[in-house]
């Protein structure tokens, strides 16, 4: 069924199709009509399955028809996020949604002056897209009121479990009106989440998309064994080789992803990096420049990037594998989202076979091979910048080596970590 045929606004199908949305994806097919129903709805689908959507458009037609039938001031709808890239980008969603309709929506978010966010809290609004740590500031300094709130959003709950907001959570609830509904959207189900949306949601209608491979049908996906110190080489070469693509690169610490960064500029490759130890207006610069192709390489650790949706990522590189098996289902879900295509391709070095191993039990599934014959192996170091200079380094030392005398305060040999 299209958009078309839906009861929504005019406005909101106006709005839908400015977007670019003709048909709901299927996440959206199933929980369009119990949301507008007033159910609550627990909803699990891969990630880049259209998850926004399928809760702002409802809402936010539903607080359309009613404001234009009478006015009604307040917050009406409380949607939670784990990180303030989120909340700014499901706001972003909200705000391309509800254009010219009746509905107002804000984010708000920690690490910036929250005057402003009193100030536009002041103006009166429907929807507020919320962290939970600055929501909680300005509900105990008044200005946030949530007494009228009948709507509770929560997205991307297993993450934030991960991240530790399960005591903030159930505090909330406790604040808000009893009477209300509750859409509690996920990537991944296992018993925690499902106690956390059971505690809060009352005969909810459980939603739940293709299971079976946690890692979406858009997405090609395989891995290369390289050596670790290897890596950077065919990294190399991927960029070199695909120059007007979009390649997200995930490492597993900051540090590694500072290293590699510089590893890429040794051989003349921009990169930027994004992660936890990065002040917030930079991240969000870091995050809107990648997302408007200024920046093509963006070398990522986990928890900066999850959730986060970048229209276009054409490659994903695992150049670590992540430390939790369900992280390489939310890294390769960073391309091939909506209705795109992407690739995804992880290094694994000997080192990382046992998470490798880790991941394929968790996906119930193998990962597909990506052959590398000895020779193009080989090719890929040999036509390194960075293996040209790390020979001339070799040469130079083989020198020293042969006039100690001579080359002795000039040359220090390369410290290897
Ligand atoms: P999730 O939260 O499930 O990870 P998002 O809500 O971030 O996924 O959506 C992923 C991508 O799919 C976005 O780029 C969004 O614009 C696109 N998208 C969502 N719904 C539709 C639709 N009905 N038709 C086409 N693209 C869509
Ligand atoms: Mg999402």
């Amino acid at each position: 069924m299209r958009f078309d045929n839906y009861r929504f606004a005019p406005e909101v199908k106006n709005n839908l199709q400015l977007l670019g949305f003709r048909k709901p994806t299927d996440i959206q097919y199933k929980s369009i009509p119990p949301i507008m129903k007033g159910e609550d709805v627990l909803a699990i689908a891969q990630t880049g399955t259209g998850k926004t959507a399928a809760f702002a458009i409802p809402i936010i037609n539903m607080i359309h028809v009613e404001k234009s039938e009478t006015r009604n001031d307040g917050v009406k709808c409380l949607i939670i996020a784990p990180t303030h890239e989120l909340v700014i980008q499901i706001n972003s969603v909200v705000l391309s949604i509800a254009k010219g309709t009746l509905v107002r929506t804000m984010a708000i978010y920690g690490g910036v002056e929250q005057d402003p966010q009193i100030n536009q809290l002041e103006h009166g609004v429907d929807i507020v897209v919320a962290t939970p740590g600055r929501m909680f500031d300005l509900i105990s300094q008044g200005y946030l009121k949530i007494n009228k709130v009948r709507i509770l959003v929560l997205d991307e709950a297993d993450h934030m479990l991960q991240l530790g907001f399960l005591n903030d959570i159930m505090f909330l609830v406790k604040k808000l009106p009893n009477y209300r509904q509750t859409l509690f959207f996920s990537a991944t189900i296992n018993e925690e989440i499902k106690e956390l949306a059971y505690n809060i949601v009352k005969n909810a209608i459980r939603i739940q998309i293709s299971p079976k491979d946690p890692v979406s049908k858009n997405i090609t996906h395989s891995v290369a064994h390289i050596k670790m110190d290897d890596k950077r080489f065919f990294l190399e070469r991927i960029i070199n080789e695909h120059p007007e693509s979009k390649i997200l690169v995930f490492v597993r610490t900051k540090v590694r992803a500072e290293r590699v960064k510089l590893a890429m500029e040794r051989v003349g490759i921009t990169t930027e990096t994004i992660h936890s130890s990065k002040e917030q207006d930079i991240r969000y610069r870091v995050m809107s420049q990648f997302r408007e192709g200024i920046i093509k390489v963006l070398i990522a650790t986990d928890v900066s990037a999850r959730g986060i949706d970048i229209a276009d990522v054409d490659y994903v590189i695992n150049y670590d594998l992540p430390d939790i098996a369900e992280n390489y289902v939310h890294r390769v879900g960073r391309t091939g989202r909506g209705i795109k295509k992407g690739i995804a391709v992880s290094f694994c070095s000997e080192e990382e076979r046992p998470m490798l191993e880790e991941i394929e039990a968790f996906m119930d599934k193998k990962i597909a091979i990506a052959d590398i014959e000895k020779e193009e192996y080989v090719q890929t170091l040999v036509l390194s910048q960075d293996a040209v200079s790390d020979w001339k380094t070799l040469l130079k030392e083989d020198e020293k080596l042969e006039n100690p005398s001579k080359q002795k305060k000039k040359i220090k040999p390369k410290k290897k970590k």
